[in-house]
């Protein structure tokens, strides 16, 4: 079997039709206030396009750009600013941080309904009751190339390797919440020498984990759907986790780059849109 490949490019072209024509008919652009500590050539990266697909959709996007000195206490004022101004629905901020702040720290700060990464703990707690609108982007992006595979999830043997706050443990929630019985592995997993048997009996598979080629082409299940979340740099090269002849065994497949990769700015968008809604109890 040779399997169909899961762009993200497509799917993120369908969903960004659909909220540009939403954020049209809001009347009033959303507003998406970015921060950026410091200069760093992967947060510039990010901000470029965070910028364009915003733009092109009909967002507002801000981009505040502080100091690589600024203090968590300085930041954390900033962020108040932020939440107090009705002005701005959602707000971002930018990775990586400088060494003197706390990412999970200062994250707190955003207010629960601007917090456009889904990763603020009252946001988290919505996914675990099943009734989140805002979830966070990796996650959400791979539940939309599932979606895209056409599988009904419901009772499917589900295995995500990787329980990353980002990744892998609101993905689970999101999978649950589809009926599908889901097992996360990690490095215990591995360790344990369990990978391989877990990896082996999944209809549905999602890899994040940052090690390149972690999955070998005979763990795939034949007709599998393998989502591969992981970005390795080889040789100047983007790769996944999954030995790409996992092809010649699985139904559907996402490329390395170009499956997760373009989706999660658009979960970004669709994110902000959610929170102008929740704001203007649209
Ligand atoms: P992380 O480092 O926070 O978590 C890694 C996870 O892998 C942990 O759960 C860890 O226990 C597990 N792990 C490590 N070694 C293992 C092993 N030998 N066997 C089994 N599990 C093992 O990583 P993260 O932030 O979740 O990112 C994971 C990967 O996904 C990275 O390559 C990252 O670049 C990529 N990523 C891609 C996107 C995207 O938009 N495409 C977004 C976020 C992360």
């Amino acid at each position: 079997m040779s399997a169909k490949l899961l762009e993200g490019k497509p799917i993120a072209g369908k969903i960004k039709e659909d909220l540009k024509q939403e954020i049209q008919s809001l009347g009033e652009a959303p507003v998406l206030a970015s921060i950026q500590v410091g200069d760093n050539a992967g947060a510039e990266a990010y901000v470029r396009s965070q910028k364009k697909n915003a733009e092109n959709l009909g967002i507002d996007y801000q981009l505040h750009k502080l100091g690589d000195d600024t203090e968590e206490a300085a930041l954390t004022e900033f962020i108040q600013k932020l939440n107090n101004d009705d002005k701005v629905n959602g707000i971002i901020i930018q990775m990586p941080l400088p060494a003197q702040i706390d990412y999970k720290k200062i994250s707190r700060y955003i207010k629960p309904e601007k917090d456009v990464e889904g990763m603020h703990p009252a946001n988290i707690g919505k996914l675990v009751f099943g009734n989140a609108k805002i979830s966070p982007c990796t996650a959400a992006s791979s539940m939309e190339l599932i979606k895209a595979s056409g599988v009904d999830l419901y009772g499917k043997e589900v295995v995500i390797v990787g329980h990353s706050e980002i990744v892998g443990k609101p993905l689970s929630l999101l999978l649950l919440e589809k009926f599908a019985t889901v097992t996360v592995c990690h490095i215990g997993t591995s360790k344990a020498g369990k990978l391989e048997e877990h990896v082996k009996r999944a209809e549905v598979l999602i890899v994040a984990v940052g090690k390149a080629g972690i999955v070998k082409k005979d763990w795939i299940k034949e007709g599998a759907i393998v989502v591969d979340v992981g970005i390795n740099r080889i040789d100047g090269k983007i790769i996944g986790d999954v030995d790409p002849e996992a092809a010649e065994r699985a139904s559907f497949i996402t490329p390395v780059p170009g499956g997760v990769g373009p989706l999660t700015v658009t979960m970004l968008m669709k994110n902000t849109l959610e929170a102008a809604k929740l704001q203007r109890a649209i």
